[in-house]
């Protein structure tokens, strides 16, 4: 089984969602996205956390086991950040606060005996930050990116340098067109391979998701759920989970990324169910396996005789 690696925000999150809100939770992409891929192999972060940075957080990431050798403390206060959700359109994230505070400065640092890990993901921080990382990386197997539309507004030429970098690419209808400027999802896809990376997997929110890469093209549907408590960090377990699930499998094949495209979607399936990180946090591969089971039922298609 190989090992994953994680670039990305540790953070407090404000949050406010039709159902539920709180003024300042654990969150971060990649606190959610290690949470998520620790269910399915060892996984470490990159990030840093400030002097205000809770003991029972650090304990929670401590008891997955997630390596913390990459997380820096620095003098200051943890990125917070603070957005909220409307109740007609769970999947659009309206962001009222971005104070960076330690990320400001942070000058990514990879430990030495890190370097080699094979399955790299590249989370949701400035692409300049992303892009230093991957410098410092040995050749890593498999690189995974994300982003969100503040980089792709205000730092799309280092977006586009990392984008160069990477295995596969992922981000959600809304990301894809304002990156590319087109509205079609396909067309949209295939102007981002032109970008650079050598894959990319739209997310469609509740609709699933849609893999486009040379090995061919995956359309996965989204676990239907009765309700949306918090969106937050479902991108991120997405793809903490679908890194994770990689790594434990070893190779990459068409196979092997559609399986971790349907374990990413069940992963990020229970983080949407509760507020912040707490729906992941009490994750375990046995809720993960029965969930599977009830997916599986409906999802198959019948074969049609025409
Ligand atoms: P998502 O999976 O897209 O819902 O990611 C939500 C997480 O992204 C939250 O926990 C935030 O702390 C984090 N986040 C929001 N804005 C930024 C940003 N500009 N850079 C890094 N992380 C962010």
């Amino acid at each position: 089984m190989s090992e994953v690696l994680i670039v990305g925000s540790v953070a407090y999150d404000g949050l406010k969602t039709p159902y539920g809100s709180t003024p300042r939770t654990l969150g971060g992409a990649a606190t959610y996205s290690s949470l998520a891929s620790s269910l399915y192999a060892k996984t470490h972060i990159v990030g840093v956390v400030g002097e205000d940075f809770h003991k029972k957080d650090l304990a929670l990431l401590k008891a997955k086991k997630i390596g913390l050798d990459g997380l820096a403390r620095a003098k200051g206060k943890t990125f917070f950040w603070k957005g909220f959700y409307k109740k007609e359109d769970m999947n659009i994230a309206y962001t009222l606060k971005t104070d960076l505070n330690v990320f400001a400065t942070f000058d990514p640092k990879i430990p030495e005996k890190d370097r080699k890990i094979p399955f790299l993901f590249l989370a949701n921080i400035h692409p300049a930050l992303q892009y230093r990382v991957t410098q410092q990386m040995k050749r890593p197997k498999f690189i995974l990116l994300d982003t969100m539309n503040l980089w792709i507004n205000i730092a799309r030429k280092e977006l586009l340098k990392v984008m160069g970098k990477v295995d596969l690419m992922v981000l959600n209808d809304q990301e894809v067109k304002l990156l590319t400027g087109e509205a079609h999802l396909k067309q949209a896809a295939r102007a981002i391979l032109k970008m650079g990376p050598k894959r990319v997997i739209v997310k469609k929110g509740e609709h699933g998701a849609m893999l486009i890469g040379p090995e061919g093209t995956f359309l996965a549907p989204a676990m239907p759920l009765d309700r949306v408590v918090d969106p937050t960090g479902a991108g991120d377990t997405f793809a903490g989970g679908f890194i994770g699930y990689l790594a434990r499998q070893g190779k990459v094949t068409l196979d092997s990324l559609k399986r971790s495209i349907v374990v990413g979607s069940l992963t990020a399936s229970f983080t949407v169910q509760e507020l912040g990180v707490k729906g992941v946090a009490g994750l375990s591969l046995a809720k993960v396996r029965a969930r599977a089971k009830e997916f599986y039922r409906f999802a198959s298609l019948p074969p049609v005789k025409l």
